[in-house]
């Protein structure tokens, strides 16, 4: 089963275009986020534990995440593939997605990396907070704190997908259509889906 990663700052598009490799490849489109809120609406104890760091923004500890990722994987055992939204995020869980793949038998094939601007970022940032009327994101100071924010805790976890040579960096600044055009053919040309 292939196994594969889309990665990318705040509003590179990532959900969007994990949703459309997923329908495209026949892959189970894999999202940590959406996954624990589940879990938290189920009022598991997974949710329980989850809860407190989704409420203030913080990242949940890496036992809940296996925890998560494990139940997730256990579920898709004969689906060909999973591509993984919003995990790992760190290089601490890159070495979590390591030793699951081993013990599922998974083939890591890698990271997409998607690469947009600064400037073409903020902008998107701006207009969709216009349009949710967010007036946390409509402030460029804080728009760029958090963009520095999520680029160090993201440095770790880029540079050890390129020491394995499994990082794919892939264009994100043209219209969601050209994006999604870059990304098939990056899987294309790197046969990153085994059938
Ligand atoms: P998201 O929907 O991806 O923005 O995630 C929402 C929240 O879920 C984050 O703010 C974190 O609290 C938590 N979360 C999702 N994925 C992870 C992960 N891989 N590691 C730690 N926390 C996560």
């Amino acid at each position: 089963m292939t196994v594969l990663i889309i990665s990318g700052l705040p509003a590179t598009g990532k959900g969007t275009q994990c949703k459309k490799v997923a329908a495209d490849f026949g892959l189970a489109h894999l999202d940590t986020g959406d996954y624990l809120r589940h879990e938290i609406d189920r009022g598991s104890e997974l949710g329980k534990e989850a809860k407190e760091y989704i409420s203030k923004g913080k990242l949940v500890p890496n036992s809940v995440v296996q925890e998560a990722v494990d139940n997730m994987l256990k579920k898709r055992k004969n689906t060909q593939g999973v591509i993984f939204d919003g995990f790992p995020r760190t290089k601490e869980q890159a070495e979590i997605l390591e030793k699951l793949c081993d013990e599922y038998n998974l083939k890591l094939q890698g990271m997409i990396y998607l690469d947009v601007e600064e400037n073409e970022m903020i902008k998107r940032i701006k207009t969709r907070a216009e349009q949710d009327n967010r007036k946390d994101d409509q402030d460029p100071t804080i728009i760029k704190q958090r963009i520095d924010e999520q680029k160090k805790q993201l440095k770790g976890l880029i540079d050890y997908f390129k020491e394995r040579n499994m990082l794919y960096k892939v264009d994100g600044n043209g219209s969601k259509e050209q994006v999604y055009e870059n990304i098939k053919s990056t899987i294309d040309a790197h046969q990153l889906v085994r059938t």
